[in-house]
């Protein structure tokens, strides 16, 4: 728990957030700024800067965080006609909150990998 990391507060409870999948370790809720009909955000429940950091900490939990992506992909009914998962790392990449967290978006063709 970092005290001024907003999604350590999202998983501490203190700010409210619409939860779609949980496990002993992470934590899957939808983005307060939706970009596609489906945008959930998945995080490990332990702070990590970005993926990087996540996964010289700890691969396995890295690992648990993919799988958790793609169980809220079939839980959202994504699979069938597929969805992209993101994680923005750094300021180039665009990253806002610097816990770690892989975008699950689709419902909608996404378009073009990049927009430039
Ligand atoms: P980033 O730009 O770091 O990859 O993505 C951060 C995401 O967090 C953005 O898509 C933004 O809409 C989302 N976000 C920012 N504040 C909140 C919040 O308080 N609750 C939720 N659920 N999402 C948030
Ligand atoms: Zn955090």
């Amino acid at each position: 728990m970092t005290d001024d990391c907003l999604f350590c507060r999202i998983v501490a409870g203190e700010i409210p957030a619409t939860v779609v999948h949980e496990t002993d370790d992470t934590l899957a809720f939808r983005d307060i700024g939706p970009k596609a009909p489906v945008h959930v955000l998945v995080i490990p429940k332990a702070h990590h800067q970005d993926i990087a950091a996540l996964a010289a900490a700890d691969p396995a939990l890295a690992g648990r965080v993919l799988a958790s992506c793609a169980a809220v992909a079939e839980k959202e009914g994504l699979t069938g006609d597929g969805y992209r998962v993101i994680f923005n790392t750094g300021g180039f990449g665009g990253q806002e909150v610097f816990h770690v967290h892989g975008h699950v978006v689709g419902g909608r063709p996404l378009g073009p990998m990049l927009s430039i």
